[in-house]
């Protein structure tokens, strides 16, 4: 009750007149519910709030559609983009009588931390997710009588993000990492989305113009624990949008929106701590990893092709895994190799020591995202996989330059959605482990996904038009 009651000194300090109640459905979409603080009293924020779970996808069919939305009191902050003054809350989405309900990713991601604790293995785990994100200046909508879509000027983005005529600065091919004013016209905007990232209690640590030709961004903000991390990843992007719209630009974290240039992706560094201890460091192992770390890694690249279709769930994420841009495209680990899907970043002490996951990207649901690699790597532990023995590596060849020839057989990453939907169909008992996800969860999730796959696969492509309109 302590926190709730912090709620309600806040909504009288600040004098609040809305809450806004954050959640999120099985795709990773961020949903609202705005409540005047007239109705709200403590009781009531215990309880939560009914909503018709029927209009979000993936959760319940018309004919029991009452859910509950409960506010995680410990989210609090206030909301800069809703004119209120209004605080911002996630929520949990439970079934009415307060049960947890198996299709809410906030949900999974608390369990999983439970279940983490319930091993005995470690007490917490920690994570640093880095999340890219192109802003465009000319993204447009076009519709047809049963087709619509967005797409990208993208000569226009190839040169410059568009706003200045003057052809003088112009970001060359993939040369945009870290470039300095005036080639980087989105300092200020990634300025105003750190203030707003700020507010919403992100703390952050910098941001920077990132590879791509044209308005490829990545701000960085501190590593949390699981659901907090997912949380603000979350948030993340709700700032982001927000700000990029209020500037009249869009953004995008499309994995892929751009062909022949770097894509977005959303690295996660991962590490298990017990007692305050971080249980990866061991001076003597590899890259500074104890012998958790390497069954942890064994168990992520074991299960990789399964995980990559909660990880990377569109099919435009697998357009970003292919060779040349610092994307990963093998199942291997590596001190520092950035095409190999495990990378084990410098660190300059035992308390840093992690490892970086360099699949995802962000159109994962964060929740599910960071919740199904920790039951992969916990998965590993268990079963004492050792990466090398399985064939990961390490790798410390530049495998991204020899990627193909015969002196490096590494194992690749899934090349579809399908293959890796495919994969998680026959390998997922990992993920039910502790009842963290449910069955009903993944079969949601994958028919979800197959509908996306027919979607794409039976529409005509810009590009069929292009290779075959004059056959
Ligand atoms: N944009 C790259 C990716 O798709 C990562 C670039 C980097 O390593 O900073 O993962």
């Amino acid at each position: 009750m302590a926190k709730v009651d912090r709620v309600l000194e806040m909504i009288a300090e600040k004098d609040i007149r809305l809450l806004d109640l954050k959640f999120v459905d099985v795709l990773g979409m961020l949903h609202h519910l705005t409540v005047p603080v007239e109705v709200v009293d403590a009781e009531q924020l215990s309880q939560g709030f009914f909503f018709d779970g029927s209009s979000i996808r993936g959760f319940r069919g018309i004919a029991e559609s009452d859910m509950i939305l409960r506010p995680d009191p410990a989210t609090v902050v206030c909301d800069p983009f809703v004119e209120g003054p209004a605080l911002s809350l996630m929520a949990d989405v439970l079934e009415p009588g307060l049960r947890e309900y198996g299709r809410d990713p906030r949900g999974v991601a608390r369990r999983a931390e439970e279940y983490l604790r319930q091993t005995g293995i470690a007490d917490t785990s920690y994570w640093g997710v880095e999340i890219e994100f192109f802003v465009f200046d000319n993204v447009r909508f076009q519709t047809g009588p049963d087709a619509s879509f967005y797409y990208v000027d993208s000569a226009e983005a190839h040169w410059n993000s568009g706003r200045v005529p003057n052809g003088g600065y112009k970001v060359k091919h993939q040369q945009g990492y870290l470039r300095a004013l005036p080639i980087d016209e989105q300092t200020d905007l990634r300025t105003a989305m750190t203030r707003q990232m700020q507010a919403l209690g992100l703390v952050v640590e910098r941001h920077h113009h990132e590879v791509a030709s044209a308005g490829q961004n990545e701000i960085n903000f501190r590593f949390s624990t699981l659901t907090d991390t997912a949380d603000k990843a979350m948030l993340y992007k709700y700032a982001v949008k927000n700000v990029a719209r209020a500037h009249g630009k869009t953004a995008t974290f499309m994995p892929k929106p751009l062909y022949r240039n770097s894509g977005n992706g959303m690295h996660c560094n991962q590490s298990l701590a017990k007692d305050g201890v971080n249980l990866f460091y061991d001076p003597n192992g590899y890259a500074n990893l104890s012998q958790i770390a390497l069954w942890y890694i064994g168990g992520l690249l074991t299960h990789a092709d399964a995980l990559l279709a909660i990880t990377n769930p569109t099919t435009n994420s697998y357009k970003r895994l292919v060779p040349g841009y610092e994307a990963p495209t093998n199942l291997a680990f590596s001190r520092a190799n950035r095409s190999a899907a495990i990378r084990i970043p410098v660190s300059l002490s035992p308390k840093t020591t992690r490892i970086e996951f360099r699949t995802p990207d962000p159109t994962a649901n964060p929740y599910l995202a960071l919740a199904a690699q920790l039951m992969a790597g916990l998965d590993g532990i268990r079963r004492r996989i050792d990466p090398t023995a399985a064939g990961f590596g390490p790798v410390d060849i530049d495998i991204y330059h020899h990627a193909g020839s015969a002196a490096v057989q590494l194992k690749h990453v899934p090349s579809s959605l399908r293959q890796a939907v495919e994969a998680l169909k026959a390998d997922h008992e990992f993920l039910l482990e502790g009842d963290v996800f449910s069955e009903d969860l993944i079969e949601t999730f994958i028919a979800l996904k197959e509908d996306e796959i027919r979607n794409l696969e039976t529409h005509p492509h810009p590009v069929e038009f292009e290779m075959y309109f004059d056959n």
